[in-house]
């Protein structure tokens, strides 16, 4: 008898017949002798209704009253799929983060998780009953309630199965595994039989949101067996899994894109030692995610420095390089929200030059212009124009044949 911890997204319960589909899966799991531990996301767009309403309601948000709020989402759908389990006969039992024991550090909208306990749920499990958890959430060292950051279900889901040293983790959503694009942008984007850890990492890191990035760290680091398939089909899904060292890895296995990024340019820059230092750990002081950076070669002593944030965290960046510019010495500051970045990801690119080359070629080809450029061993990213993300997905997705077997 295995264990399998099985997390269901918000399409995937986002209406009565959806519970009830997802009910019926868990019941044939369980009656085919395997326990199950199970999370759930809330339904639908529900997370994104809070958010909506706690921005009619007011400009001050406290991030534990947002938890607060966000949580009540993830309650719903557990209360109800247990209620579905009942229907069937099935017994179980819905438990949010806190009673599964999931304690996380105080960061509230963002919290990390710190331990978990798995002691109810492994109780519920020894007798028999289907622990129903609501993702995305747990207790802080301070006794409040936190959420993961969006996506998180995904994250409590692994972490869940870590602790209880799970055989499998099952993430079921709305599209059949892992692809190598995003089916809604790129129709004819393939499932990927299987992808590296190394490989989701980035892609998850880029965009591809069909898993929450902390979630695939997280399995990496505990050896999580982690696989990805639909709750609307039965057909195959995509295994994440250890880079094999002896196979030959695709060179390009993924296409990516963010449109959540804004670039702020700093002109006038003095070119000379400590001030990219002093830009940057303003920018770090005031806990900024800076992405990429780009600064040009410099004429007479003067340069540019352009990088890129995450929209959310614009208006704190803008006003951090506001606040420098003139303490350095620089003329002004621009920000542009109308960017993409988009990215080429394949761990056998450590291995094969030219596909940089390439893939600038395939953009230049489709007239789209590469403003930024940054790069790992397995990824290589562009920012371009926001109205030609798109098309570059797909042309860059045709240029490496990702279509194909
Ligand atoms: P859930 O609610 O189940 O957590 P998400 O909306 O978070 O689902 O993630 C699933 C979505 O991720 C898909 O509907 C798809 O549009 C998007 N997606 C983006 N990139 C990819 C990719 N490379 N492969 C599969 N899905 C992707
Ligand atoms: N409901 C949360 C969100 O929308 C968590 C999740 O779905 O994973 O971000
Ligand atoms: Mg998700």
């Amino acid at each position: 008898m295995a264990l399998a911890v099985q997390k269901f997204g918000g399409s995937s319960v986002a209406d009565a017949d959806r519970i009830r589909a997802v009910a019926d899966r868990i019941a044939r799991t369980r009656r085919a002798g395997d326990d199950v531990v199970v999370v759930v996301s809330a339904m639908g767009k529900t997370t994104d209704d809070l958010l909506r309403l706690a921005d009619d309601v007011s400009s001050v948000q406290p991030g534990r009253e947002i938890d607060m709020l966000l949580t009540s989402g993830e309650r719903i759908s557990m209360a109800l799929v247990c209620m579905a389990l009942a229907d069937i006969g099935i017994d179980a039992a819905s438990y949010t983060g806190s009673q599964a024991g999931i304690v996380t550090d105080t960061s509230h909208t963002n919290a990390k998780i710190l331990e978990i306990r798995p002691g109810r749920l492994l109780s519920a499990l020894a007798e028999g009953v289907v622990p129903v958890v609501a993702g995305f959430q747990g207790v802080s060292t301070d006794n409040d309630v936190t959420t993961l950051g969006r996506g998180g279900s995904d994250t409590t889901a692994v972490a869940l199965a870590a602790a209880l040293n799970a055989d499998r983790c099952e993430i079921y959503t709305d599209v059949p595994g892992v692809f190598s694009s995003d089916p809604r942008v790129v129709p004819n984007a393939r499932r990927l039989h299987s992808v590296s850890f190394e490989e989701m990492m980035e892609i998850a890191a880029t965009g591809g949101k069909v898993l929450a990035l902390r979630s695939v760290e997280f399995a990496r680091n505990h050896h999580v067996p982690l696989y990805v398939c639909s709750s609307f089909t039965w057909e195959p899904g995509t295994w994440v899994i250890e880079e094999d060292p002896l196979m030959e890895q695709p060179i390009v296995s993924a296409v990516t894109c963010v449109v959540s990024e804004a670039k702020v340019t700093i002109i006038g820059v003095p070119d000379r030692p400590g001030v990219a230092a002093s830009l940057f750990r303003t920018l770090a002081d005031e806990l900024v995610n800076v992405d990429m950076i780009v600064q040009n070669t410099s004429t007479e002593g003067i340069t540019d420095i352009s990088f890129t944030v995450p929209q959310n965290e614009l208006a704190v960046s803008r006003a951090a390089a506001e606040r420098l510019a003139p303490v350095i010495g620089a003329t002004s500051v621009l920000v542009d929200e109308n960017i993409a970045e988009v990215s080429i990801i394949g761990a056998g690119m450590k291995t094969h030059p030219g596909v940089t080359a390439q893939m600038f070629e395939a953009l230049y080809g489709a007239n789209i212009n590469i403003e930024m450029i940054s790069t790992s061993p397995i990824r290589v990213s562009c920012v371009v124009r926001q109205e030609q993300a798109d098309e570059a997905v797909r042309v860059l997705h045709a240029a490496f044949e990702l279509d194909r077997a």
